[in-house]
């Protein structure tokens, strides 16, 4: 489903992502950590082409993010991104955040985009606040409202960057609920998270990135249980 080929990104003369090869397979639910800065970010933004690679190749569902116009579109539709700020619409309510996509990037008619977002609000739990506005709702219900936003679209799949790190803890749990429910359906999902719970209970392959690298990949349970680098063990002594 995704495949990095030796890629490599830079910021100027600051090297990011260096000579990453990674291959995930449908299905799959690959959980990043890493330190601040350890290119965690980076990665899945080139996943959805947000950022464009400098070197190597990466494949998405088939397509290069090297490739056409028309092919960086079809990989932004396949893969559905989450942000830590869950960057909804202000001046839309929850239901118009979640029909939009559909109605704009799958040509979507109004009403069927409409039962749709319905459905979508439902499964995340936030039927009762589909006419509200952002500001009006939570900061989990927001992020799962973003959640149903990218989900409209029907990705391959699902991208998290930090989904709960915003969020008050007490509100964190409603979130990787929802998460858990994607996992569950057999949805592929590369979530970057400090929540080493939801990795271990969750997760299916743990990645753990630093300086641009991919320094420990395994499972989850394995990993955090008997980290074989002092690098992670120190990391996990800090997120636990
Ligand atoms: P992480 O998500 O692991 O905290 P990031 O992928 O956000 O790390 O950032 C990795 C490195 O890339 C950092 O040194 C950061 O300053 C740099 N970086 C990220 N985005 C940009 C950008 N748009 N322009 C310049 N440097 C950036
Ligand atoms: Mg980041």
């Amino acid at each position: 489903m995704i495949e990095f080929r030796k890629v490599t990104k830079c910021f100027g003369d600051n090297v990011v992502l260096q000579d990453i090869d990674l291959s995930i397979e449908q299905g799959e639910k690959v959980v990043v950590i890493g330190p601040s800065g350890s290119g965690k970010s980076t990665m899945l933004r080139c996943i959805n082409v947000l950022e464009t690679i400098n070197g190597g190749d990466l494949i998405v569902d088939g397509l290069s993010v090297r490739g056409s116009q028309s092919d960086i579109h079809r990989i932004r539709l396949e893969a559905g991104m989450v942000f830590q700020q869950f960057n909804l619409f202000p001046q839309m309510t929850a239901l118009e955040n979640v029909m939009f996509g559909p109605i704009r990037v799958r040509g979507t008619s109004r009403s069927e985009a409409r039962a749709q977002a319905e459905a979508l609000l439902d499964k995340v739990g936030l039927s009762p606040r589909a006419g509200h506005y952002p500001h009006e709702l939570s900061g989990g219900q927001q992020q799962r409202v973003a959640i149903a936003r990218a989900l409209a679209i029907r990705p391959k799949l699902m991208l998290f960057d930090e989904p709960t790190s915003a969020l008050d803890p007490e509100l964190r749990q409603e979130v990787l609920k929802v998460m858990q429910t994607l996992a569950d359906e057999g949805m592929t999902m590369v979530v970057v998270t400090h929540e080493i719970e939801f990795a271990r209970r969750v997760g299916t392959r743990l990645l753990f990135m630093e300086g641009g690298h991919i320094v420990e990949d395994g499972l989850p349970a394995s990993l955090i249980d008997n980290p074989q680098s002092t690098r992670l063990r120190d990391f996990l002594q800090h997120v636990k």
